[in-house]
C-alpha cells in the first residue's frame, strides 16, 4: 500500500507548493481572532479611528491573500491528484496486460476494472482532499494543544494526557474501517460483475426469459453492498460521540482542577477560560478528523486492492538465460512425454504426450469434449508452462526463446472469435503491427472471408460491433483467422475454428493454407478435415490414444474407427479412404 502512495513523489514540488498555500490559509484564520481582539480592545473601545482604519485594512489584505493562496491551492491539488490518479490507472493498466492466465484467474474482470476506476477515483479524491482541507485540521488541534500550553501548561497537562487515547482510538477507528471499507469495495466488485455478465448475456437473458431471476440477482449484490456501506459508516458515525465524550471529561476536569487553582490563586480565571476555549476548538476539529478517517480508510482500502495488482507477481517469466539472438525458423514442434495440470487444480488435464510435428506439416487433434486439446495448444505459446517434460519449437525448449519471439512465430485461433470495436481491417491488421492493406486482403481472402467483406456495406472499413454483435459465428471465426494469417505465423494453431463453416469454404480454406509455409495445428470434430492432414492425434482423457496417419490410426484404434463410423455411416465407412481391413469392432 505504502507503495502505491509512494507514486505521489513524483509531484513533490507541488505538493510542497499545495501544502504551504494551506499553512498560509490557516494562518490567516488563526490571526483573524487576534486582529479582531486588537482591533475591540485599542480601537472601538478607545474611539480611536485611525486603529479600526489600519488592522480593517490588514484584516481585508490577509483575508484577500487567503483567497488567493485557496485558490492557488486548488489548482495544485487538483494538478497532483489527476496526474497521480492517470499514472496510477496507467501503471495497473501495464501490469494487467503483463498477466499471464494464472494471474488473471485470481483477478476477474469485473474486479480490475473496479480497480481501474472507482479505486483509482477514491485514491484521487482523497489526495485532492488531502492537499486542499486535510492537513488544517491536524495542525488546527497541534496548535490548540500549543496554544494551552503556552497559556498554562500546568493545566493544559489534561489535553496532553487525554491527547494519547484519542490517538489510540482514532488509528483502531482507521483500521477497523479500513477493512471495513475493503469489503465495501470488494461488494461493489460484486455489483460490476453482475452487471457486466448481464449486459455480455443480454439476448440470452430475453431469449430465456430469465430477466426477473437476473433482476434478483442484481439486488442481491446491490444489497449487499448497500448493507456493507452502511455499516462502515456507522462505525464513522458512532466514532464521533466517543471522541466528543472523551474531550468533554477533558474539559470538566480542566473546570475542576482550573477552578481549584483559582481559589489557591495560582492561576488566572482568563487563562482557564482560554484553555476551555481551545478544548472546544479541539473538539470540533476532531468531529472533522472523523470524516478525514473515513476518507482515508477508504483510500487505504483501495491502495491495497491496487497494491494487489501491481505488486501480483508474473509468474511465466522469461528464463535469464533466453536467447535473444534465437529465432523461430522452421516451427517442427515436439512434445515430450508432456503433462500438465492447471496451476490451481491437482486434476492431470494432459499425462505423458509425446508425439512431434515435423516443420510444414499438418496435424490434426481429435479428441471428446474436455480431453484436453486447448489445454495442449495453450503450452506452446506458454500461455501456460508443462508440469512435467517438455514442449520443443525446432528443437530448443519452448522456454529458452525469448517470450516475444516465440508468440510472434505463433498464429493463434481461439476456440471463441475474439474480436475489438473497430473495422474489418483494424481487426485483421491487429495480427501484425504495421501490416499493409494489402497483407490484410490477402490474409482475408486465404482465410474465405474476403467476398463476404466486399458485399458489405463499407467493404473493409465497415465498423465491427462490440465484440463482433454484427457478423455471424462463422464470419467471425474467419475474421480471427486472417487475423492469424497476417502473421504469415511459422505455427499456426486453430482451435475448433473451422465448425461454422460449411464444408465447401471449409475445403477451399484447408487448400489455401497448404500454401503457407508454416506447421499447422488443427483441432476439429470432423474426419473429413483430419483425413486431410498429413498425421493425427486422437486425445482421450489429456493421454495419447493414437497418434499416426489416417491409415494408421484406422488399422490401431479402435475408437477411431468408432469415430469414424459414427461420422460415415457404416456403408460409406466402407469406402473411406485408405480402409483396407473389416472393422474390429
Ligand atoms: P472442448 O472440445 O470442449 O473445447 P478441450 O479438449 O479443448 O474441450 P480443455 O479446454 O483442454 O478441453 O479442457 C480439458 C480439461 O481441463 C477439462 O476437464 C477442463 O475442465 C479443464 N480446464 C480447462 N481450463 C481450465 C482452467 N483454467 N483451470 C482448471 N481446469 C481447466
Ligand atoms: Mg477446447
Amino acid at each position: 500500500m505504502r507503495k502505491v502512495f509512494s507514486y505521489l513523489k513524483a509531484y513533490r514540488v507541488a505538493i510542497g507548493a499545495a501544502l504551504f498555500l494551506t499553512l498560509l490559509e490557516l494562518g490567516v484564520e488563526l490571526l483573524q481572532p487576534l486582529i479582531m481582539a486588537k482591533i475591540i480592545d485599542d480601537g472601538i473601545l478607545k474611539s480611536d479611528l485611525s486603529v479600526v482604519k489600519f488592522w480593517g485594512i490588514v484584516m481585508f489584505s490577509l483575508a484577500l491573500a487567503a483567497f488567493a493562496a485557496g485558490i492557488a491551492n486548488s489548482f495544485f491539488s487538483a494538478h497532483v491528484s489527476q496526474n497521480y490518479g492517470f499514472d496510477i490507472r496507467r501503471l495497473v493498466f501495464e501490469k494487467v496486460q503483463s498477466f499471464s492466465f494464472v494471474n488473471f484467474n485470481k483477478f476477474p474482470a469485473s474486479s480490475l476494472i473496479t480497480r481501474m476506476t472507482n479505486d483509482v477515483t477514491q485514491l484521487q479524491n482523497t489526495v485532492f482532499m488531502s492537499l486542499r482541507i486535510m492537513l488544517r485540521a491536524p495542525l488546527l488541534l497541534a496548535g490548540g494543544v500549543i496554544m494551552s500550553l503556552i497559556v498554562n501548561w500546568k493545566l493544559a497537562m489534561v489535553l496532553v494526557v487525554a491527547l494519547p487515547f484519542l490517538l489510540v482510538f482514532l488509528k483502531w477507528v482507521l483500521n477497523t474501517a479500513g477493512s471495513m471499507f475493503r469489503d465495501v469495495q470488494d461488494k461493489l466488485d460484486g455489483v460490476n460483475r453482475v452487471m457486466r455478465e448481464n449486459l455480455m448475456g443480454m439476448r440470452l437473458i430475453k431469449a430465456f426469459l430469465r430477466r426477473d431471476f437476473e433482476k434478483d440477482r442484481f439486488e442481491q449484490a446491490s444489497v449487499d453492498l448497500k448493507v456493507r456501506t452502511v455499516s462502515s459508516l456507522r462505525l464513522i458515525e458512532v466514532s464521533i460521540p466517543v471522541l466528543l465524550f472523551v474531550m468533554n471529561i477533558a474539559i470538566l476536569f480542566i473546570l475542576w482542577f482550573g477552578s481549584r487553582q483559582v481559589n489557591f490563586g495560582t492561576i488566572e480565571v482568563g487563562e482557564v477560560v482560554a484553555i476551555v476555549n481551545y478544548s472546544f476548538r479541539i473538539s470540533s476539529v476532531l468531529t472533522i478528523i472523523s470524516f478525514i478517517i473515513m476518507a482515508f480508510s477508504r483510500a487505504k482500502a483501495s491502495a491495497q486492492r491496487i497494491g494487489e495488482v501491481l505488486d501480483t507477481e508474473v509468474d511465466l517469466i522469461e528464463a535469464a538465460g533466453a536467447d535473444r539472438s534465437l529465432l523461430l525458423k522452421q516451427g517442427a514442434v515436439e512434445f515430450k512425454d508432456v503433462s500438465f495440470s492447471y496451476p490451481e487444480s491437482d486434476v492431470p488435464v494432459l499425462k505423458n504426450l509425446s508425439f512431434s510435428v515435423k516443420s510444414g506439416e499438418t496435424l490434426a487433434i481429435l479428441g471428446s469434449t474436455g480431453s484436453g486439446k486447448t489445454s495442449l495448444f495453450q503450452l506452446v505459446p506458454r500461455l501456460y508452462d508443462v508440469t512435467a517434460g517438455e514442449v520443443l519449437v525446432d528443437g530448443k525448449n519452448v522456454n529458452e526463446y525469448p517470450i516475444e519471439t516465440l508468440r510472434k512465430g505463433i498464429g493463434v485461433v481461439p476456440q471463441e472469435a475474439v474480436l475489438f470495436t473497430g473495422s474489418i481491417s483494424e481487426n485483421i491488421g491487429w495480427g501484425k503491427e504495421g501490416a499493409s492493406q494489402n497483407e490484410i486482403i490477402s490474409a482475408a481472402k486465404d482465410a474465405q472471408i474476403h467476398e463476404t467483406v466486399e458485399k458489405l456495406p463499407n467493404q473493409y472499413d465497415t465498423r465491427v460491433g462490440q465484440r463482433g454483435v454484427n457478423l455471424s459465428g462463422g464470419q467471425k471465426q474467419r475474421l480471427s483467422i486472417a487475423r492469424a494469417l497476417v502473421r504469415k505465423p511459422k505455427i499456426l494453431m486453430l482451435d475448433d475454428s473451422t465448425s461454422a463453416l460449411d464444408l465447401k469454404t471449409e475445403a477451399k480454406l484447408l487448400k489455401a493454407l497448404r500454401t503457407y509455409s508454416c506447421t499447422t495445428f488443427i483441432i476439429t470434430q470432423k474426419i473429413s478435415t483430419a483425413m486431410e492432414a498429413d498425421r493425427i492425434l486422437l486425445l482421450d482423457d489429456g493421454a495419447v490414444e493414437a497418434w499416426g496417419t489416417h491409415e494408421e490410426l484406422l488399422k490401431n484404434s479402435p475408437l477411431y474407427v468408432r469415430i469414424v463410423q459414427s461420422q460415415f455411416g457404416e456403408e460409406d465407412f466402407q469406402h473411406v479412404k485408405g480402409f483396407k481391413q473389416t472393422s474390429s469392432t
